[in-house]
Formats: structure tokens, C-alpha cells, sequence
């Protein structure tokens, strides 16, 4: 869903250059060697080891808040701007996390540890390193109010999600810092619903500028296993008998409540399994709705109902994972023996729901369907899914990128790793590397197999390039690559591999961390452990072999021209005619919030287009001579959104085109004529708005229960998306309208749902024609449709039959189509991911615009063949173009 760059952004930030210097920071007298390793920004060291202090009495937080003391590593006010997180113990091992706080807020991702060793009643401190933002001065006092950081929340993900942001929900988190610079004031707001484009949950946190009310960045909440649902075929059953703890009650039924594991206190800390009774999985986002009730059984064999829909399963294998963390020395997912829950038996829209997820607070099971038992009848799925808890009470590696596929990464190497030790999996088995090949029905591990640790993926030959619209970064797209080294090492190492790697999760790595990190991590983990120069090296070769060393994104081969070096506006979106783009860009370092920038698509440096006042712009639009945005203004007598226009040779100051309280999308401009879209209070919908020089603005949707959507604009006439969303069935249509006779002409419409297709590729008047997408059967496939600009003598470009495409996006010139077709996730490499394709205007053979391995994200056709495109591929975010298609890749 929610695009990258930004938190790439902020990762490069923090992370770049790491230099290896010895003498450690001024310590008592006769310091011992250590090793000192900087991280760029910050005068806080991202690893200090090797020391060896005088021990100090008292509990650890104190102890470690001790060493911190004394502007040591240019912490400042130790007792207020960290607040401790917890206190890992290994053997005699004693780590302390905190998380920076800047004046009492949160700073997002910036842990810091220090390390000790227990001796007697004392603690030596032998060790510390993390993130730790020393130059955080940003207030603490927002500007833009909260409410509106959820409409701007909300909007832009509907916007992003395909939908109409209807189904959406968000809600106020608090105020957090983002580690950047000076540091960052953002609101935290979570949206909550559904995907419309993939009908998968969505549960995002959205973290919005708290000056300006820019989008910084989002993450998702929900951690899969796998993209996108899990597709099989086959049919049989199968079953097996597993001893399980269960509960009785009073009225003499058993149910999956199990209060035999250490962490039980007699209160709380017991392993749950609850019956989502086949209700839809939209509903377990978040809290347990009321009443869900704990699977039960008459009797006190679970057999029957409980087995097919994976709760014995599942809560079988939720013990198994416990007690396997348990000998890690963790007592549950928490470290506190909280109580650890599963739903099983939940659907999608009624079919089934073949994935798992952990939200946050639990686990969520599908039933399985004809083809696959419930995923919680994979115990490497059950650990891998388990693990994210586990992970998100240590670390806490951030969803999203390097971090994100660290995060997915140890999840698939504890889940595999609980599978092995508890079934007996020898790793020299060609199979031992399977994740998730145990539930289907009827296919062969190596092809139900969700993904394969031995896969061999390195950094700079396998990144997937994803700018962040898809799998949050490439979170599940490059998780072998991280634990495909890990797994290689417990080839070699064997299970004790399993601690290093537990080690390096709760005691060395911090939520912003990148593969470079994750090695060192595990190599200090490893040293701390005392493991042999022979084993370290092992590690370090196993990384190695994976590609994991510093710099290693620089090693990506690409094709294209670069019109501007890192997008950092996370929704950005190029537009583009004649020979001039636009697009809306952030700083580098995020502080300042979205501008409209322009340039000439042959190259050239970028000018600033809209004011230059720190406010905060988006969804930009050109004809090539003229550009149109909205911005969020705040205006000394209360914020109000505006759209503007101005020439993009920036001969006059920009034009005032509309002001108002409610939200604007997609705006489209030819000269002074400027179309958007405007939220209408009244009837929860946005009408579709045209205003011509300083003549007034005119509604062209004032009908009760009629609305517009993404606009085009060429030759005094406007085509856009018509949808009548309130009497009879919900339909959309494509209209076309000449502006100065006010005719308008309803193209032949499938009885499609508005949130489907057509709002993410907007209908495109080329100048000669009016280009447009049609999926009649609402299948997902969509055909490409191209009429006279009047709606006259349509014809299909590319038929919407069963053969049609499963177009992302698509947009057009007089003599050429471009577009993108969704990915195929299920296997993760390059190839599968969104590609530009060209086919001229009548169709014809498609060709590649771009050679360039990785996503081709958010495109803009010019004229011609040209294009201009967001591209992902070297590990960041470029706009990029190319005059002629590469074609043959
Ligand atoms: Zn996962």
C-alpha cells in the first residue's frame, strides 16, 4: 500500500557510513581496549564493546542509566529522554533497552542499549550501542491540528488503497518525533480497513508532519507470512494427535485454554485459542470483538470441528513455540508472561481466507479451504507468525524496507528453527529450508512451500526493488536474503545458532536497522557469546555469501535517465506533457514538506513551482505549459485546503483557483481551466469541480448521490469517473464532456463497483482520443478501451475478457499506451514486479519502456513513447525516464 522513500529515507539518514575506530570513550582509569563504531548524525555510537567497567550496585536501569551518564556518547539528560523499555537476562548477561524520548516524546525507532554483566549483587557494564538522535531541537508543540491529520491520513491512504475511503477508519495515536535532522513532530494516526485494490486487510500506522500536515511515512500493522492470499490446488484430508493442555469449565465443557506453562501466575499468561466462527477477518483487526468465544468440546478430546478448523492446531503449536522461546530464556512473546492468543476459523468476504497474520496483540488464522488446511497447521508458519510478537517486543524492526525484511526475516528463520528442533528436521535435508510447506492438501512441500531458506538470494544480485506501494518495501519480496544467511550459519554452527540470533534480536538490534546493521548485530552477538575466530568467521562468510556488507545497494545495475536523485514524498506522483513534468518532492532529511517542483522531461535541474512557504503540497497536475496542486495552508485565520495554478516558466506568482475546509483530489489543468475533486460534506462523497479563469467554480456532479473522480483535461473538454453511489446498484461510468457547450456523453458502462479499477487509472484524453479502462465482469481483469475524444466509435485496445489484463495503472498518448499490470507476489524476484509496458495507441505487441529489474511504480506518459516513472530498483527511489522503449529485456 503506502509508498516508501520516506523511510528510506530516514533509515539512510540514520544509518550510512560506519567507521571502526579503537579507544573507547574517556573511561576510569586503566580502560580496557574497545571498539568504538559511529554512526553518522548522531554523536551516540551505533556499537561500543570490549568494555569491561568497574562493577556498580543497584538494579540495571540505574546501573546502565549510570554509564550513560556525563554527556558519555553526547547523551544529554539521562533520566528524562530515556525511558526504559525492558531488561533481556542470558545467563549472567544483563541488557537494557531504552527508547529516546525528546521533551517527553517518543522518539519513533531511536532504542538505545547498554550491556552488562552481572556479578553477585553488581553489574559491569561491558557494552552499548543502538540509536540515539543527539541533535533532536524540533518542538514539541504541534501546529497542525490532529483532527486534520486524520482526514489527511485517511485521505491519502483511500487514495493509494484504489477506494473511495468509505470503508476507512482512522484514529488518533499521539505525537512522536521522527528521528531526522533536528528531529521531526509528527501525529500518529492509525487507518483501519480494507485494501480495495487487494481485498486484504489494512491496519496502517500513518505518521503525519504535525507542522505542516504532510504525510511522513506509514507502516503496516499486520505482519503475514506471506503478500497476498496463498493459492493451491489439490483436494484430500488428513489427521494426526497431538497432546493438548485445555481448560474446564464450570458447566463441564473443555475449551483450548491453557494454563500449564510457566509463565501461568494464576491470574494471567495463558495460551488462548478462539473460534472466529467463519465472520470475516476484517473484524479481528485490533481488539478481540466481544464475545468470540475460546474454542470448546464436550468432551476432552478436541476432534471434529476443532481440527478442521485448525484450532488444535494452532494451539498446539503456540505451546510448542512457548516452550521453544523458553529455552531461549524468553518467557512468552512478551518477556512477561502475558497471555498469548490465537483466532482461528476466520474468512474473507465468506471464501476462505488462506494466510495467518499476527496484528499486534494476537494471532489471526484462516480455515484453510478445499485446497489447504488452516496455515496454523504449519508449525514453521505458526513459529514464523509467533516470532513477529516476539520481535515486536525486542527490537521492534519497523515493517517497512531492509528493516521490514529483517523483521520478516528472523520470523522465517525462528519459525523454521522451532519446526527442526521440535520435529526432528535434519538441516542437510534439501527440504529443511521450506517455510509453510506442510498445509496443503495435496501438493508437495517444495511446491506449497511459501518460501525456501535455501534459496541462495543475495543483496546485489535478488533485491527486490519495491518503492514501498507493494509489500511494504519488499518486506516478505526479500526476507530470504536476511535469513538465508541466518540459516546458512545454522547449517554450520547448528542450534546454537538459534541463541546468537535470539542475542543479536533482543540485545543488539533497534527498529530502524538495515541488513548492514542486522551483520553487525549478529557478529557482537557471536563475540559476546565467546564463539571461536573460526565460527565468527563462519558468520561473517555466510553474510558474505548473501551479500550483506556495507554499501552493498550500490552494486544494482539500472537503464534509465534520472530526472530527480531520491523521491522522498511518499505519495508523489508524477504528471506530464508536452516536454515538462511535475511532481512533488520532499527534502532529503523530510524537513521540509512537500513541494511541485518541475523540470524538462529531456533532463535538466528541477525548479520549485509552487510558494516557497513550508506548506505542505500534493497531487500535482500539468498540460505542459500550466501546473495546478492543492495544498494545506495554514492561513493565520485556520488551516484551509487551496488548489492553485501557476505558468511552469513561473512568469506570474501562482493563481488562487479554490479555498476551502474540505478535502480536494485529483486535480487536472489545461490553461486557466482547472478541474478537482472536492469532498461534499453534505453527501460523503466528492463532486467533481471545473472552474475557468475567474469565472466561478461549477459542480458538474450536483445530483443527489452522484459524484467525480480523476479528471482529464484536454482541447476544452473533460473525461472523468461518474459514480452513482447511492440509488440502485453502485455503478461508474466514464464521462465526456465538452466544457463550453456543457454536452456531455455517458460512455457504455460496466456495472462495476466504483473501488475496483478506474479511480487508480484514471481515464485519458490524448488529444485525438479519450483512453479508458473497463473491467464488465469485475473479475480484476481489466480491457483497455480508446474512443474519439467524444465518446464516439469506442473500440477495445485490449479486449476485458477472460484473457484481459490485471491492470495496476495506465495512461496514454495520441499513438501510445502505457500501463503496469499487477504483480504476481507468490514468487519473490524482480521479474514479478510492476513493470511499464507500451503497446501503441491500436493495439499491438507490448514491449518494455524499461530493462530495470525492480518496480516501476507511479508512471506519467509525456508524448510519444515517452514516459517519466518512480522507480525503485537501486534500493531507493529515483524519478526516472526514457524517450523510446528499451523493449527486449
Ligand atoms: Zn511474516
Amino acid at each position: 500500500m503506502l509508498r516508501p522513500p520516506a523511510l528510506l529515507a530516514v533509515a539512510a539518514t540514520l544509518t550510512t557510513a560506519l567507521s571502526l575506530v579503537t579507544g573507547g570513550p574517556a573511561q576510569a582509569a586503566d580502560p580496557p581496549p574497545a571498539q568504538v563504531e559511529t554512526r553518522t548524525g548522531t554523536a551516540a555510537p551505533a556499537l561500543v564493546s570490549g568494555l569491561a567497567e568497574a562493577p556498580r550496585s543497584g538494579d540495571p536501569v540505574t546501573v546502565a542509566r549510570g554509564h550513560l551518564r556525563g554527556g558519555r556518547y553526547g547523551i544529554k539528560n539521562v533520566d528524562t529522554d530515556l525511558a526504559p523499555l525492558g531488561v533481556v537476562r542470558d545467563g549472567a548477561d544483563e541488557t537494557v533497552r531504552f527508547e529516546q524520548r525528546h521533551q517527553g516524546v517518543r522518539v519513533f525507532g531511536a532504542h538505545y542499549l547498554v550491556r552488562m554483566s552481572k556479578e553477585g549483587d553488581a553489574h559491569k557494564v561491558t557494552g552499548a550501542g543502538g540509536r540515539f538522535l543527539t541533535g533532536l531541537s524540533v518542538s514539541t508543540t504541534p501546529r497542525f491540528p490532529q483532527q486534520l491529520a486524520l482526514n489527511v491520513a485517511r485521505s491519502r491512504v483511500a487514495a493509494e488503497s484504489g477506494g473511495d475511503g468509505a470503508g476507512l477508519t482512522a484514529e488518533p495515536g499521539g505525537l512522536t518525533v521522527v528521528p531526522v535532522g533536528k528531529g521531526l513532530l509528527a501525529w500518529q494516526v492509525t487507518v483501519r480497513g480494507t485494501d480495495a485494490r487487494k481485498r486484504l486487510p489494512l491496519l496502517a500506522d500513518v505518521y503525519v508532519d504535525a507542522r505542516t500536515g504532510a504525510p511522513l511515512f506509514a507502516s503496516n500493522r499486520i505482519r503475514t507470512v506471506a503478500e497476498g492470499p496463498v493459492v493451491t490446488s489439490g483436494t484430500t484430508v488428513r489427521g494426526r494427535s497431538v497432546p493438548l493442555n485445555a481448560h474446564q469449565r464450570a458447566d463441564g465443557k473443555y475449551e483450548l485454554r491453557d494454563r500449564a506453562r510457566a509463565m501461568w501466575n494464576g491470574t494471567t499468561g495463558e495460551i488462548l485459542t478462539y473460534d472466529g466462527q467463519g465472520r470475516d477477518v476484517f473484524e479481528f483487526l485490533g481488539d478481540l470483538p466481544a464475545g468470540t468465544p475460546v474454542v470448546d468440546s464436550d468432551t476432552p478430546a478436541f476432534t471434529g470441528k476443532a481440527s478442521e478448523i485448525g484450532a488444535v492446531d494452532a494451539h498446539w503449536g503456540a505451546g510448542q513455540v512457548y516452550e521453544y522461546y523458553r529455552r531461549l530464556g524468553r518467557n512468552g512473546l512478551d518477556d512477561e508472561g502475558g497471555s498469548m492468543s490465537s483466532v482461528v476459523n476466520v474468512t474473507d468476504s465468506g471464501r476462505p481466507f488462506v494466510n495467518a497474520f499476527w496484528d499486534g496483540t494476537k494471532m489471526v488464522y484462516g480455515g484453510g479451504g478445499d485446497d489447504a488446511y488452516s496455515l496454523a497447521s504449519a508449525l514453521d508458519v505458526v513459529g514464523h507468525e509467533m516470532t513477529h510478537g516476539v520481535v515486536e517486543h525486542t527490537a521492534g524492526l519497523v515493517y517497512f524496507g531492509q528493516s521490514g525484511a529483517m523483521n520478516e526475516g528472523l520470523a522465517d528463520y525462528f519459525g523454521n528453527a522451532v519446526q527442526a528442533e521440535v520435529e526432528g528436521i535434519d538441516l542437510a535435508d534439501p527440504d529443511a529450508g521450506l517455510l509453510g510447506e506442510a498445509y496443503c492438501r495435496t501438493l508437495p512441500p517444495r511446491e506449497c512451500a511459501l518460501r525456501d531458506l535455501n534459496d541462495g538470494r543475495t543483496g546485489p544480485a535478488d533485491y527486490v526493488g519495491a518503492t514501498g506501494r507493494i509489500d511494504s518495501a519488499g518486506v516478505h519480496l526479500n526476507s530470504t536474503i536476511f535469513s538465508g544467511a541466518l540459516w546458512d550459519i545454522r547449517e554450520k554452527l547448528g542450534p546454537r545458532t538459534d541463541k546468537i540470533a535470539y542475542k543479536a534480536l533482543s540485545e543488539y538490534m533497534t527498529p530502524l536497522d538495515d541488513f548492514t546493521d542486522g551483520r553487525r548485530a549478529v557478529l557482537a552477538a557471536a563475540a559476546r557469546m565467546r564463539l571461536g575466530a573460526g565460527d565468527l568467521l563462519t558468520i561473517a562468510r555466510a553474510f558474505d555469501a548473501h551479500g550483506i556488507k556495507a554499501g552493498w545497494e550500490r552494486r544494482i545495475p539500472t537503464d534509465h535517465d534520472v530526472l530527480l536523485r531520491g523521491i522522498t514524498d511518499i505519495y508523489a506522483q508524477p504528471d506530464a506533457a508536452g516536454d515538462r513534468y511535475v511532481i512533488t518532492n520532499s527534502s532529503a532529511d523530510l524537513s521540509a514538506p512537500p513541494a511541485v517542483y518541475t523540470g524538462r522531461v529531456r533532463g535538466g535541474k528541477a525548479e520549485l513551482l509552487s510558494a516557497p512557504d513550508g506548506q505542505y503540497n500534493f497531487e500535482p497536475a500539468t498540460d505542459g505549459r500550466t501546473g495546478a496542486w492543492v495544498t494545506y495552508a495554514d492561513t493565520g485565520s485556520g488551516w484551509k485546503i487551496q488548489v492553485w495554478s501557476r505558468p511552469l516558466d513561473r512568469s506570474r506568482p501562482p493563481t488562487l483557483v479554490h479555498e476551502g475546509d474540505e478535502d480536494v483530489l485529483n486535480v487536472a489543468v489545461e490553461g486557466d481551466t482547472v478541474a478537482y475533486s472536492l469532498w461534499d460534506p453534505a453527501t460523503g462523497g466528492y463532486d467533481l469541480w471545473v472552474r475557468r479563469g475567474a469565472a466561478a467554480p461549477v459542480n458538474l456532479t450536483p445530483q443527489e448521490g452522484v459524484f467525480g473522480r480523476a479528471p482529464s483535461i484536454r482541447n476544452g473538454r473533460i473525461a472523468y469517473v461518474k459514480l452513482y453511489l447511492r440509488e440502485g446498484p453502485r455503478r461508474m461510468l466514464i464521462a465526456t464532456r465538452d466544457l463550453a457547450s456543457g454536452q456531455e456523453t455517458d460512455l457504455p458502462a460496466p456495472q462495476s463497483p466504483p473501488d475496483v479499477i478506474g479511480l487508480t487509472a484514471a481515464p485519458v484524453l490524448t488529444g485525438s482520443h479519450l483512453v479508458w479502462v473497463q473491467d464488465a465482469q469485475q473479475d480484476g481483469r481489466a480491457g483497455i478501451m480508446r474512443a474519439r475524444a467524444d465518446g464516439g466509435a469506442p473500440a477495445a485496445v485490449v479486449p476485458d475478457d477472460a484473457s484481459a489484463l490485471e491492470l495496476m495503472d495506465m495512461d496514454a498518448t495520441d499513438t501510445t499506451i502505457t500501463y503496469s499490470v499487477y504483480p504476481d507476489l507468490s514468487v519473490p524476484a524482480n521479474e514479478n514486479m510492476p513493470k511499464i509496458t507500451q503497446m501503441p495507441a491500436t493495439g499491438g505487441t507490448p514491449v518494455r519502456v524499461t530493462c530495470n529489474r525492480g518496480e516501476q511504480a507511479q508512471f506519467a506518459a509525456v508524448e510519444g513513447t515517452r514516459v517519466v516513472w518512480v522507480d525503485g530498483t537501486a534500493a531507493h527511489v529515483d524519478l526516472a525516464t526514457r524517450a523510446r522503449p528499451r523493449g527486449g529485456c
